[in-house]
């Protein structure tokens, strides 16, 4: 029998992060994994945008949660020896005149903290970048590498033995009745005092949580070479730019509604290389 404390479902972005925490304040974790490659963590370009969307608003406690996720990234940099986070000032290139005349009028009552650097109401020239109504530098963003971050800690957790990779099977959790030791018994195998789900978009599957009006969406992501954007260039209208290093990045991300696609689509791909021809001059391929 494996008793733990916390049996976590999913090592997506939301159960890595949480199991670390959790094993850093010393409780016994057991963390299952299905490992689909597709997962949202796994493809998300991981852009942490402070104010973004269409109604260009501040994030929910940005001001709050952006300086702790730096310094938990940092922390974990520190400890696992490779860089995940990188903090880079975001480009919003405004779309039309009326966006910028609208931005610069809502500036007016500072709705964005000192998340807005400066409004440009001219092309600054950044190498490669459409932008002839101007735009808004944002500070205090950046990008994560997602998919890195997430290997580094498989591979401690599967080390420690305390990540296995199986789908967990809903049907084999058994609930103890309320104050009763241990809560929950998995499979006849495992005890466990509390079962975190956090199992992304597979939660419409989760018999304890399928009554949420929760409706999925899917996503996709186009990686591109394009040699003629800066380097560093991270860049939002419509679609975002994030770079993944030697001239190469990912351009996110589509929305679709059920029923889904099973892997990359054409119209995916035409509609993200569509939105980045609008933001840049430059050949990508
Ligand atoms: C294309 C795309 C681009 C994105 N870009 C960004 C971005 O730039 N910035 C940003 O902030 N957000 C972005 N997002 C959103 C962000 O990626 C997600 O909000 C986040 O990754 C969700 O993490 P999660 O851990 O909740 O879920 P997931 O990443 O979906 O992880 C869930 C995990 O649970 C596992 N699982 C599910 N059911 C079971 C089961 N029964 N047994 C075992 N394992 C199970 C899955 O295999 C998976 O590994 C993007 C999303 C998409 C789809």
């Amino acid at each position: 029998m494996t008793d733990c404390d916390f049996l976590v479902v999913g090592h997506g972005l939301a159960g890595a992060t949480l199991a670390d925490e959790l094993h850093r304040r010393g409780h016994r974790v057991l963390v299952y994994d299905a490992g689909r490659p597709d997962s949202a963590s796994r493809v998300a370009a991981g852009l942490v945008n402070p104010v973004a969307g269409r109604r260009f608003a501040l994030a929910w406690r940005a001001d709050e949660l952006i300086p702790y996720a730096t310094a938990y990234y940092r922390a974990l940099e520190a400890r696992l020896g490779q860089a995940f986070y990188t903090a880079a000032p975001i480009f919003k290139v405004f779309g039309s005149e009326e966006e910028q005349v609208a931005l610069i009028a809502r500036s007016a009552k500072q709705p964005w903290g000192d998340f807005v650097a400066e409004i440009l109401t001219h092309d600054p020239g950044l190498p490669g970048v459409l932008a002839p109504h101007g735009g808004a530098w944002l500070r205090h963003g950046g990008y994560l590498a997602v998919a890195e971050l997430l290997a580094a800690l498989a591979t401690e957790g599967e080390a420690a033995g305390w990540l296995r990779r199986e789908t967990f099977d809903w049907a084999r959790l058994v609930s103890a009745p309320a104050g009763a030791a241990p809560a929950f018994i998995y499979n006849g195998t495992v005890t466990a005092r509390y079962v975190v789900c956090c199992e992304g978009a597979e939660a419409v599957n989760n018999p304890y949580f399928n009554w949420l009006p929760i409706t999925p969406n899917q996503g996709e992501v186009l990686d591109v070479e394009c040699t003629g954007l800066g380097p560093e260039q991270v860049l939002n209208r419509g679609a975002y730019v994030v770079p993944l290093g030697a001239g190469r990045f990912r351009v996110g991300a589509t929305y679709r509604w059920p029923p889904f696609a099973e892997g990359p689509t054409a119209d995916g791909r035409a509609e993200l290389a569509t939105r980045l021809g609008a933001l840049t001059s430059a050949p990508f391929a």
